[in-house]
């Protein structure tokens, strides 16, 4: 059954309490979420953290072990793939070579006997902004307008959801960060929901308005991408998403709004606002473009900011930045970086001081480990 009418408003996707075992192994465990109707939401995580198994089972490829997902209110958990309104795209779009691209995406329409398949395949590659191009062979075309032909092919369909396998993964680094911002484009278009499933941080952040961010089967953070960058919840979201130092210590004092830190015998202010933690310990995080450093006897002293002294391992100047890295007795090793303003870089074995404004900072639970991106 294929809607013919481009309204999907009301579409919402629900996913609850899905679990899918492969024999003792848990791939995805007790996935609960709401995906609203015309949102372009990323699934993000390292390989093997269940991403793609939770689109198949969107997709109707895979059947869940327990749970339930609807589309739109209706449950759609046991139907077979080509009765959900739901498109793939994936990462190999393996077009027809002998076809022309407008027979690529009339394809399907014609087999399921779609009345005017050409002209909305017509109306399809439009949309990717293709249509002057339709007459030719896939051969003719470039990788990116390969991926935008597989797009019109899932578009085609109106799907209320299309979901995209790491779409972009074939194409190299340039075209796809124009095709980031092109599909974007083409999902604020159509209005449709996408679903994208990356393992690439930045992908998602530029491309989606929701990302969540899985671990091992489970979904640790949901959010917009900033509040996910500025404010992670755990150690794993944290180090996923960029970079960040993270210092552990005892709370020490309540300053009412915000809490003090004991980070080696540093105390470092927390606003409670930005801290899952408000007492006994915690983990401070700080992002590295949100330090600042300063040579050891620079007059440029803030008496609100948190600070740590330490010397200087390495710099590496990159053009527009340069990277430091700092080890502070009692912390380790901390990350920060400078603009190149002209002023005189620190050197290796030079002792700086790092500064922070306190609101700059995530806090924590003490518990967290520092768990590698
Ligand atoms: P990638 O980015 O590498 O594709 P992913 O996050 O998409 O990773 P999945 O493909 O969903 O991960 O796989 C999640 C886990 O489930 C992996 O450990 C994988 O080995 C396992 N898995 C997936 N499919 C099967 C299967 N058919 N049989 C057994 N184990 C499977």
């Amino acid at each position: 059954e294929v809607a013919q009418t481009g309204d999907n408003s009301g579409q919402d996707l629900v996913l609850s309490h899905v679990t899918k075992r492969f024999s003792d192994f848990v791939a995805v465990d007790d996935l609960s979420l709401t995906i609203p109707a015309g949102s372009f939401f990323a699934l993000l995580g390292p390989s093997g953290c269940g991403k793609t198994t939770t689109l198949r089972m969107v997709a109707g490829l895979e059947q869940p072990s327990s749970g339930t997902i609807s589309i739109g209110g209706r449950d759609v958990t046991s139907l077979p793939s080509h009765q959900r309104e739901v498109n793939t795209v994936f990462q190999s779009y393996a077009l027809f070579p002998h076809m022309s691209i407008l027979d690529n995406v009339s394809f399907g329409l014609k087999r399921r006997r779609v009345r005017n398949p050409d002209a909305m395949a017509k109306e399809a590659l439009e949309m990717v902004e293709l249509g002057h191009l339709a007459a030719r062979k896939p051969v003719q075309l470039s990788g990116g307008q390969q991926q935008r032909v597989a797009l019109a092919r899932a578009l085609v369909n109106r799907p209320a959801v299309l979901l995209l396998d790491e779409p972009l993964g074939a194409l190299d680094m340039k075209l796809r960060r124009q095709m980031q911002v092109e599909l974007k484009a083409i999902q604020t278009d159509v209005g449709l929901t996408f679903i994208h499933v990356t393992h690439d941080q930045e992908e998602a952040m530029t491309m989606a308005d929701t990302v969540a961010v899985m671990n091992k089967g489970r979904v640790e953070q949901m959010g917009d991408p900033r509040e996910l960058y500025e404010l992670p919840r755990t150690a794993f979201v944290a180090n996923f998403l960029g970079k960040s130092n993270l210092m552990r210590g005892p709370i020490t004092e309540d300053l009412g709004d915000a809490v003090a830190v004991d980070v080696s015998g540093v105390r470092v202010v927390l606003p409670k606002s930005r801290s899952a933690a408000h007492a006994g310990s915690a983990v401070v995080g700080v992002r590295p473009e949100k330090m600042r450093i300063l040579d050891i006897d620079d007059a440029a002293y803030s008496p609100t900011a948190n600070q740590l002294v330490g010397r200087v391992v390495d710099a590496s100047f990159t053009g527009i930045i340069t990277e430091y890295i700092v080890d502070v007795p009692g912390v380790g090793m901390v990350g920060t970086f400078s603009q190149n303003l002209g002023q005189r870089p620190a050197a290796p074995g030079e002792r700086v001081r790092l500064l922070w404004e306190p609101e700059f900072s995530f806090g924590l639970p003490g518990d967290e480990e520092p768990a590698e991106g």
